[in-house]
Parts: structure tokens; C-alpha cells; sequence
């Protein structure tokens, strides 16, 4: 059974902020938390937080906290009303990594009050932070047993996961890998589940690259068969698989299981806003790239890391050559979007002009040719050039960002690298900070949401 925590990289400062203030005594915040349930999996993701103030505890030392509840009775009608969890997270400045005597007391009697109000069983969890802002924690069950949580992610400029009693196991193809970025990361790479969407230029190369650095788990999405245009760019495609149109995500799996490094891989053959079990099986990944170039279908993912919390590599390529051998202009992107912070659409990647002519153009091809024809709606690039070694490089782009939020080895803070830009013409590459974009407040409001209905609230999704 997974029982994961997973918390913005905002709300983890600010926890880290309120629960190790300088005066070395314990404190407390309580968090509404949504949910994604499944038999196997059960994720909280930090929606709202609530911080106890210092002051009002009735009494705060470095080893014992008691607290007013009076703070979280919005909390306690929230619940009463909808599928949302309770977090109660409190600090061991001492670095106690272990619940103590007086927690398993204070936690049976907080969570028996927690049941009182919940609308149905599903559990609650409580936490503890430690001095390095790490987090460990339990999930509390209706029948208030509990169970640890397996795994703590933090989706911020860095990514952070916290796993407790797992050993490090060597493997041979690595020793190059961890040369360069230690035990560490290479554990934390080996652990990971990657979501990619769109498997052909920019995916394939992607893929690659998480395979031989050791990621455990891939998930591919992709709804096309393998075509004689595609192979001058995706890796492992041959003129069999075009003639035989298989699909792309199945030669990528059969290649991927060829290398023999154990990688498991699930694949989807499917558009994303056909699948209900593909998006179900993106909320599992602890990573997402999106790899395509449908406006419509990045918006989805944007969407999709809010409501559950999950950092997101977009890729996007754009080739303008004359159709004649002549080049106008190269140029690729690499986004890394976090919750709580700034999307796509307010870092002008597309406007929701763009979006409707995507939609449009994948719900009803026809309707959408009249209307361009008409100038009504905007132009979807279709069928653009693509040429391997463009794809290559922003791909590479992208991976060495995940490293550099794994284990940052860049001259600047990660968050100097929001979005790079590559503009292979001119021969440079733009930067630009998190904090040169607005914020998404549309999308703040719904992250960490978790299940809703529809699905992250988009109605096409009501499967
Ligand atoms: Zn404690």
C-alpha cells in the first residue's frame, strides 16, 4: 500500500517558517488535505494550511506541545461536508525522528475527534517535522490504527522526497551515474515513477535519457502508431514497426525492457482526454513531462499537477523554416511548473484563444476548418518540422533540470530556472525566474484539491 504525503514547495517553507522558529520549542499547524484514493494508493495533497500561533499554545516546550483547537473548527465543518483529509503536523526541534509516548496519546484523541466529524472513513494523517525541514508521518485509519506514510514529496524549486527504511542497492550501469551525483540522487532517481506524455521528438529522447540515468518506473502516453515521417527522430523505431504501424508507446516499451535494466514500464495508447486510467495512472508519477504540442492537452497537465501537487517539465519546439530548405527560426523551451505558483497560460506559453482552437480542433476537425477558414479561430500547428538533434538538445535540457532539482549543481538557485528558452538561430539562452511570472491564481486556488467531480474539474473529463 502507498500512503503518500505530498506539499508544495510554498506551503513547505511555510510550515518550515512556523514549525522551527528560532526559539527551539515545539509548534504545531493543521492542514486540509485532499485526496486521491485507490485500492492500492492513498495520497494527501496539502490544499490549505492553518497555522497555530505560537502564542496560544496552553503550553510549548522543546519536547511537548498542547494546543487550542479553536483555529480549525472551518476545518472540522469542511470535512463534515466533503471528501477532504486532515493533516496535523507538528515539529521535534530536538530531531526526535520517531512519534513519541505523549504524540500516540495526543494523536488517538485529535483523530477519534477528526472521525466524529468526517463525512465518510477514509483516513486523516498526522506529521511530524524534523530541525532540516524533513517530514515523516502516519496515516490514522477510521479504526484509528495507523500505518506510516511511505513516501513525503515536496513539489517546489527543488524536489524533495523523504522515504524511511530504505536501503541503497548498487547496480553496476549506475557507477558512472553516481560518480557524478553521489548514492543520494541516484537512490532518489531509482525510486522515482515518470510520466510521459507524447512519445515521438522530444519524448523519445526524453525517455531515454530517464532509463539510463535509473528512474524505476515509467509510464508513457501516446495515442499514435509508429509512421515512415517519425523516423527521423524517434529513437529505437525502425521501417518494420512504420509498416507494421505499431503503436509508438509499445516500440518504446519492447526497446526499454531490451536494455535489461529493469525499468518497469505502463504504457497508454490513448489521447489524454480519452483515458480516464491514463490520467489516473499520472497522478501516480511523482514527475510529468509533457511532450507535446497540443495546447489543449498541456493545459490538461498544468491542470493535473495543481490538483495533486506534482512538478511538471513542459517541452515545446518551435521550427519556422520556408518549406523550401530554408530555416526562419529555431528555438525550444523547457518550463518546470510547481504548484502555487505561475502556469503556462500566465507565462504566455498560450493564450485561451490558442486553447479553444486546440479543443476545437480535436473534438470537431471539420467544425474547427470552417471556422479557421472563416478566421474565426486561431491556427493549430499541425505536422511542423522536426528535426532530431533540436530535439535532442531540449530534451537533454529538460533532464539535466530535473537534476538540478534532485541534487541543484547549477551556478544559480533553482528557482533562476523557471522556464530556459534555447534560440538555436541567435545562439543563446534566456532564463527567467520563478518570480518574473504571475502567479496562477485560478490554479492556486485549486491545488491540492485531489479528487473531485468531474476529474480536476474539467467536465470532458466525467468518465
Ligand atoms: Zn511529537
Amino acid at each position: 500500500m502507498k500512503l503518500q504525503l505530498r506539499v508544495s514547495g510554498e506551503h513547505h517553507e511555510v510550515l518550515k517558517a512556523h514549525l522551527l522558529p528560532s526559539d527551539g520549542k515545539e509548534a504545531v499547524a493543521v492542514a486540509l488535505c485532499g485526496r486521491f484514493y485507490e485500492n492500492d494508493s492513498i495520497f494527501l495533497m496539502i490544499h490549505d494550511l492553518t497555522l497555530v500561533p505560537h502564542d496560544e499554545c496552553y503550553s510549548r516546550e522543546w519536547d511537548i506541545l498542547t494546543w487550542p483547537t479553536n483555529h480549525i473548527t472551518h476545518y472540522f465543518e469542511r470535512i463534515n461536508k466533503s471528501d477532504l483529509a486532515i493533516l496535523k503536523i507538528h515539529s521535534h526541534p530536538g530531531g526526535y525522528d520517531k512519534f513519541s509516548n505523549t504524540d500516540d496519546i495526543s494523536d488517538a484523541e485529535f483523530f477519534d475527534s477528526v472521525f466524529g466529524w468526517s463525512i465518510n472513513d477514509k483516513p486523516h494523517a498526522s506529521a511530524v517535522m524534523l530541525p532540516d525541514g524533513e517530514i515523516f508521518g502516519r496515516f490514522f485509519f477510521h479504526d484509528l490504527h495507523s500505518e506510516p506514510i511511505t513516501k513525503v514529496c515536496v513539489a517546489g524549486d527543488t524536489i524533495l522526497h523523504y522515504t524511511k527504511g530504505k536501503n541503497f542497492t548498487f547496480d553496476d550501469f549506475a557507477k558512472r551515474t553516481i560518480q557524478a551525483f553521489g548514492e543520494k540522487t541516484y537512490q532518489c532517481l531509482k525510486e522515482l515513477t515518470v510520466g510521459v506524455v507524447g512519445c515521438s521528438g522530444t519524448g523519445s529522447p526524453t525517455i531515454e535519457q530517464l532509463v539510463r540515468l535509473g528512474v524505476g518506473k515509467i509510464i508513457l502516453i501516446d495515442p499514435d502508431t509508429v509512421e515512415l515521417k517519425n523516423l527521423n527522430r524517434i529513437l529505437n523505431t525502425t521501417v518494420e514497426d512504420a509498416q507494421n504501424s505499431k503503436p509508438k508507446v509499445e516500440v518504446i516499451a519492447n526497446s526499454i525492457k531490451k536494455f535489461g535494466l529493469n525499468t518497469i514500464v505502463e504504457t497508454f495508447q490513448t489521447n489524454l482526454y480519452d483515458s480516464i486510467y491514463a490520467l489516473k495512472a499520472l497522478v501516480k508519477c511523482d514527475v510529468i513531462f509533457g511532450c507535446m504540442d497540443s495546447v489543449d492537452g498541456r493545459h490538461l497537465l498544468n491542470q493535473l499537477c495543481s490538483f495533486y501537487l506534482i512538478p511538471y517539465f513542459d517541452l515545446g519546439v518551435k521550427l519556422e523554416a520556408d518549406g523550401t530548405g530554408g530555416i526562419n527560426k529555431i528555438c525550444a523551451s523547457v518550463h518546470y511548473l510547481q504548484p502555487r505558483k505561475s502556469s503556462l497560460i500566465t507565462r504566455g506559453v498560450y493564450t485561451t484563444d490558442d486553447l479553444k482552437a486546440s479543443s476545437q480542433f480535436r473534438k470537431n476537425p471539420s467544425e474547427y476548418e470552417n471556422l479557421k477558414q472563416n478566421a474565426y479561430i486561431k491556427n493549430v500547428n499541425v505536422n511542423s518540422p522536426a528535426v532530431i538533434s533540436v530535439n535532442m538538445q531540449i530534451a537533454s535540457h529538460a533532464i539535466n533540470e530535473l537534476l538540478n532539482r534532485i541534487h541543484p549543481f547549477k551556478a544559480d538557485s533553482p528557482d533562476s530556472y523557471a522556464a530556459s528558452t534555447i534560440d538555436i538561430t541567435e545562439a543563446y539562452i534566456v532564463n527567467s525566474n520563478e518570480n518574473d511570472f504571475h502567479i496562477d491564481e485560478y490554479l492556486k486556488k485549486k491545488s491540492g484539491k485531489g479528487d473531485v467531480l468531474p476529474f480536476i474539474e474539467i467536465a470532458e473529463l466525467s468518465i
